[in-house]
Parts: C-alpha cells; sequence; structure tokens
C-alpha cells in the first residue's frame, strides 16, 4: 500500500469515520482537531439511508441505537404552548423497518470516535497554518509551530474548511447561501416532561425543543435572513447577540431559553449554505463532508452523507492501493453526481423551509399531520432512502 501517512483535519463526523476506515483498511490515519476536546453540541439528526448502512459496516448500531432519542410525535404548538399539529414518528420508523434512529450530533459525534483504533493518533487543540506539496507528499505547519510530513492530506473540517481555503481558495467561492441561519444548545435544569419534539413557529422563525431527560433540554433555531449577516465565525457573544434580538419577543418559550443562553457549553450557530466545488481534490490534497460539498441543513442528510463520502473515500484508497491519484478521482467519480442531486432538491426546498405567513404555518402542520398516514409517509421518505446510491464492499 502506497500513500498510507495521512492528515486529516477536522474531528467531526466527517473525518472521524474517514480515520476508522482508513485505520481498517490498512493506512495510517492522523488527525488534527482545532478545538481542545471533540466538540459537542448541535442538531438532532434523522439517521437513516446510506448512513446507516456505513453506521452498520462499522459495527455500530447497538451503540447508536442505545443513544437514539426515540420520541414519540413531532408536535407544532402555539405561542401557549397548545397542539396544532403532529406528526407521530413512530409509523415512520415502521414504514423504515426501524432502520431509522434520531441522534444528537454530539451523540453520533462521540459513538464514532469511540470506535476508532486507540492506535490513531489525535491532536487536539491545533490547526494547520501552512501546507507545501512536494514530489513525494504534503509539508504541513501546524498553528503551534510544528511542522510534520504526510503523503497525502484530507480537509474534514466542515463548512468554513480551513484546508479547502489554504488549498483550493477562499470560501466566497464555493458557498451558496439560502437565505437562513441556524443555532442550538443544551441547557441544564429545564425539563419539557414529555417524549415529544415541540416545535414552535412565527412567520419567518422556528424554534425546537427535546428533553433528553429531567435535566437536559436541547433547542434549536432557524430563521430567515435574506442577507448573510456580518459576524466573525469565532465571535460567540456576537452570535448569542443576534439569536436574542431575532427571537427574545417571539412569544411562547423563547424568552424563557434564551435567558439561560450564557451558561450553556455547546452553542452553535451558522448560516444555512451549500459548498459547491467543480473538484473535490487537488493533487495529493482531498475534501470530504461540509469542507467539499455541504448539502446544508436543508437536505437534512449533512451527518450521514458526511459518513458516505468518508467510506466512499478510504475504500477507493484501499481499492487502488494508495494511488491517491486513481482513487481521488474514483471518488469524485463515484458521488459527486450522487451529491450534485441532495444538493439541488434540499435547494428546491429552500423557499418554503421555514413557513412566512400564519397561513403557511397553519398548512404546514396539515401537511405533516397528512404525513403520518402511510402513503404520504412513503412520500415524504422516499427522498431519505438514497436510492440511486449503491455502497460498494471495499
Ligand atoms: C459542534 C457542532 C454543532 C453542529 N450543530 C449543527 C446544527 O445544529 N445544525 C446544523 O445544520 N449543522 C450543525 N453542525 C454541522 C453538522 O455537524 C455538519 O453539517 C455535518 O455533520 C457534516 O459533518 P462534517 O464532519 O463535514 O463537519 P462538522 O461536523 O462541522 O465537523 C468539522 C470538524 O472540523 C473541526 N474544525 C473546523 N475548523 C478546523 C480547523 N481549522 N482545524 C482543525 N479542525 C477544524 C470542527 O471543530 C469540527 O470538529 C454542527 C457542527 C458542529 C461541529
Amino acid at each position: 500500500m502506497d500513500n498510507k501517512n495521512i492528515l486529516i483535519s477536522g474531528a467531526g463526523i466527517a473525518g472521524t469515520t474517514l480515520a476508522f476506515w482508513l485505520k481498517e483498511f490498512g493506512f495510517n490515519p492522523t488527525m488534527v482537531e482545532n478545538s481542545p476536546t471533540l466538540r459537542k453540541g448541535g442538531h438532532a439528526i434523522d439517521f437513516m439511508g446510506a448512513g446507516y448502512d456505513v453506521a452498520e459496516k462499522m459495527g455500530i448500531i447497538p451503540a447508536l441505537k442505545a443513544v437514539d432519542i426515540n420520541f414519540s410525535k413531532l408536535v407544532f404548538v402555539d405561542s401557549d404552548n397548545r397542539e396544532k399539529g403532529s406528526m407521530d414518528y413512530q409509523k415512520i420508523k415502521i414504514f423504515l423497518n426501524g432502520r431509522a434512529f434520531t441522534l444528537f450530533r454530539s451523540d453520533l459525534a462521540r459513538v464514532i470516535y469511540q470506535s476508532i483504533d486507540k492506535g490513531v493518533e489525535i491532536i487536539f487543540g491545533d490547526t494547520i497554518a501552512k501546507i507545501e506539496e512536494n514530489r513525494k507528499g504534503v509539508a504541513v505547519m501546524f498553528q503551534s509551530g510544528k511542522t510534520r510530513d504526510f503523503d497525502l492530506l484530507v480537509g474534514a473540517d466542515g463548512l468554513h474548511s480551513n484546508v479547502r481555503k489554504l488549498v483550493f481558495g477562499n470560501e466566497s467561492q464555493f458557498e451558496k447561501y439560502y437565505g437562513y441561519y441556524t443555532s442550538s444548545f443544551t441547557i441544564d435544569n429545564i425539563s419539557l416532561g414529555n417524549n415529544a419534539f415541540s416545535m414552535y413557529n412565527v412567520p419567518y422563525k422556528q424554534v425546537g425543543v427535546f428533553s433528553k431527560n429531567e435535566n437536559s433540554t436541547t433547542a434549536f433555531f432557524i430563521f430567515a435572513s435574506p442577507e448573510k449577516l456580518a459576524y466573525q465565525h469565532h465571535d460567540i457573544a456576537r452570535q448569542k447577540k443576534i439569536l436574542k434580538s431575532e427571537f427574545e419577543s417571539s412569544g411562547w418559550k423563547c424568552r424563557e431559553l434564551l435567558s439561560r443562553i450564557d451558561s450553556t457549553t455547546d452553542f452553535y450557530f451558522d448560516c444555512v449554505s451549500q459548498i459547491k466545488m467543480e473538484s473535490w481534490y487537488k493533487s495529493r490534497v482531498a475534501l470530504v463532508g461540509d469542507a467539499g460539498y455541504c448539502p446544508s441543513l436543508l437536505s437534512g442528510k449533512g451527518s450521514t452523507l458526511a459518513m458516505v463520502g468518508a467510506y466512499i473515500l478510504a475504500g477507493e484508497l484501499k481499492q487502488a492501493n494508495g494511488d491517491y491519484k486513481k482513487a481521488f478521482e474514483q471518488y469524485q467519480l463515484v458521488f459527486k453526481p450522487f451529491m450534485e442531486k441532495k444538493q439541488k432538491s434540499a435547494q428546491q426546498f429552500a423557499k418554503s423551509f421555514v413557513p412566512k405567513s400564519s397561513f403557511g404555518i397553519w398548512l404546514r402542520n396539515k401537511v405533516f399531520k397528512l404525513m403520518s398516514l402511510s402513503i404520504f409517509s412513503k412520500l415524504f421518505l422516499n427522498q431519505f432512502k438514497d436510492s440511486g446510491l449503491k455502497l460498494k464492499e471495499y
């Protein structure tokens, strides 16, 4: 096997899945993650389709089952917390033959991380500052000042990828913004006391809340913004301020949830954007997950497709005995047409993602109620089935 030493930037969903498979296939992956520990937080993910298949191959289904939220129903509420519509989630699971979970992103990340071979080196609290390619490999200088040589480099560092910026150019060339921002955080010592996922809307805004147990509730926010907002990705204080000003007067439990925002440890805030690139690789450097093909929240599949891409990339490297030119080309050939379709269908959903009027909210509630009926479930869930992608055995 050639080119065994592979540096992965980012220990999120894509990066950890890639490390798992590279190790499994006989490579020697190293991960660098800029956060000091594995990042916590994030949304609740519908976990099904090809991502479920990859997880099955990894042998992590029992661990994922143990952290499945397994909520009873999605309930749409008004400002007085009265139920205005609902969707029976258990019926949907039955339709998918039980091959579906709802997971918190952080639980998924932790389960994958724990499944990685203990021999894989993980550097926390550092990032790549400089990349230099030569005939033999990639010389990397880290922000800490250390330098290391690797055979290949993979950017799995998310929507605002550092590797993409250093090797392919500025984010603005590849980002397509879809007019929304999203945020999530977990609050301790609040519970809604039911096993439902509650969703509240006012025009252009949506809040979801789920209580994992008596001591922990996660809140998810989405709001429309026609223009991109000016703030730095790392300026959490500014992001919290934006969220407060958007939702503080929106009613329901918004003020209460936001009053706890400063005590949270997993605050997440970002724009809803896709990444579209001509090529996911350049010489000895490739991209996977959001870094290369972010489908956005609108697809409902960002995390599962990050896992699928990581599996295919590692598999093609194995199949080509480490010949990265062949492998990267094949990875793109196999997976890019499928991803482009997924991005396109997510894009079509953008305008109607959050209802923009009271009538729109009423209509959405009715439509979701119908979706609990099996015939409509089928139509709704077909998009999650990932037909059109057959995973190879590598
Ligand atoms: C903490 C967290 C919470 C999230 N919550 C939501 C949410 O609520 N809603 C939503 O739509 N999407 C959310 N996302 C994004 C979602 O997880 C991804 O769309 C999806 O899982 C694809 O995974 P990924 O591995 O490609 O990217 P990510 O899951 O974003 O992982 C990227 C990883 O790279 C690391 N990283 C970033 N920059 C660098 C750097 N310069 N050097 C080294 N490492 C770097 C990050 O810390 C992260 O661990 C969240 C991501 C994170 C990290």
